[in-house]
């Protein structure tokens, strides 16, 4: 694929740069470029380039705005020790995001092109790429979106693949912390036949009430369970859910509906490795609450790009309430790191997962 650059005519300063770098925050600055490729039926994609970073001007009548016909991936640059840089598997997030794609009748993106772009926008961008101190590194955030202006109800005949990128800081500052989790009785985020095994904004849309909830009760995150029988654990609005037990089984929970995390694909690997069982099966949520209070589950904890690995503590519901299995566990912190060194290059990549980049 042929990609053009326009390079910014302003780009941020080097005094600037290393200020945000000191203290990214999340999802607040952004590189100096984005990039972006048009889709119709006639061309295919076409007219990919790199441009300066800027506000899109949107025709009130965009398809992505009435019928949010749009989906979006998460993945992380890391500088290594030696000054490359490297992505953590970009062809499954290119995969999933073909899948997205898929159930959201948007046009496939080729996982070659993909990649292929994530790449040149991080070229490009390069010194936006933060030292791995603190567990620092650029998040990459490309999406696609219905770009036509029709008010008709159909599959959009003008799409647009963007890619944009932006420092991020340690999800934990002052160390990893346990997060209490609020289960919602009453919100679901997907149901079957839905778009719960899709990466797209709108099953963010209907989780925020469900979050709101769990930030009116004291709680970081909101616990949904299955649409159809209301008793099966699923996931996060965010981030896929692991359970250990005593025996050092390690249980995630299997779903048509969940979105399959790269992070939660990882850590069945990972974990086997490490001499762990690990199953996919559904879980409900009195084998959580029994589980914990038997003490047969020892440690919990939730996982994705942004976070990498979060310990779970306390499960509240109304009117009822089960304490941590564990703080931050043994396992869920030997996984945590064993994760984070091959990210970062300090452990030999034996998966053969990291890709780089420059
Ligand atoms: C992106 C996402 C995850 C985590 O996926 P990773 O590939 O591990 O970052 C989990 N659940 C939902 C709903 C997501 O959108």
């Amino acid at each position: 694929m042929e990609i053009s650059t326009i390079p910014s005519g302003n780009p941020v300063s080097d005094e600037r740069l290393t200020e945000i770098l000191g203290n990214p925050g999340f999802g607040k600055h952004f590189t100096d470029h984005m990039l972006r490729i048009e889709w119709t039926p006639d061309e295919g994609w076409h007219d990919a380039r790199i441009e300066p970073y800027g506000p899109l001007s949107l025709d009130p009548a965009t398809a992505v705005l009435h019928y949010a016909q749009e989906t979006f991936e998460g993945m992380k640059a890391y500088r290594h020790e030696d000054g490359s840089i490297w992505s953590f598997r970009p062809e499954e997030n290119a995969a999933r995001m073909v899948r997205s794609n898929h159930r959201l009748a948007l046009p496939a993106l080729e996982v070659p092109d993909f990649v292929q772009a994530v790449d040149e926008l991080v070229k490009v961008d390069q010194r936006w790429v933060p030292d791995q101190a603190g567990e620092k590194s650029l998040y990459i955030r490309p999406f696609m979106f219905a770009s036509e202006a029709f008010l008709g109800v159909r599959p959009a005949q003008h799409v647009t693949f963007m890619v944009i990128a932006s420092p991020a800081g340690a999800y934990f500052r002052g160390g990893v912390k346990p997060v209490d989790l609020w289960l919602t009785e009453e919100y679901t985020r997907a149901g079957r036949g839905g778009m719960g095994a899709a990466k797209t904004g709108g099953n963010y849309a209907s989780s925020l009430i469900a979050q709101q909830e769990a930030s009116g009760h004291g709680c970081d995150q909101v616990v949904f369970l299955d649409g159809q029988e209301g008793k099966y654990i699923e996931e996060l609005g965010g981030m896929n859910m692991y359970f250990v037990y005593d025996d050092g089984r390690i249980v995630t929970p299997e779903s048509d509906t969940i979105l399959e995390g790269i992070t939660r694909g990882s850590i069945i690997e990972l974990a086997g490795k490490l001499g762990h069982q690990v199953e996919e099966r559904k879980i409900t949520i009195d084998e959580w609450r029994d589980g914990v209070t038997s003490g047969r589950i020892v440690e919990i904890f939730a996982c994705g790009t942004a976070a990498v690995v979060t310990p779970v503590g306390a499960l509240k519901w109304a009117g009822g309430e089960v304490p941590a299995a564990h703080e931050a566990g043994d396992v869920t912190m030997m996984i945590r790191s064993a994760l984070v060194d091959v990210q970062f290059g300090r452990a030999e990549d034996t998966f053969g997962w990291m890709h780089r980049i420059v």
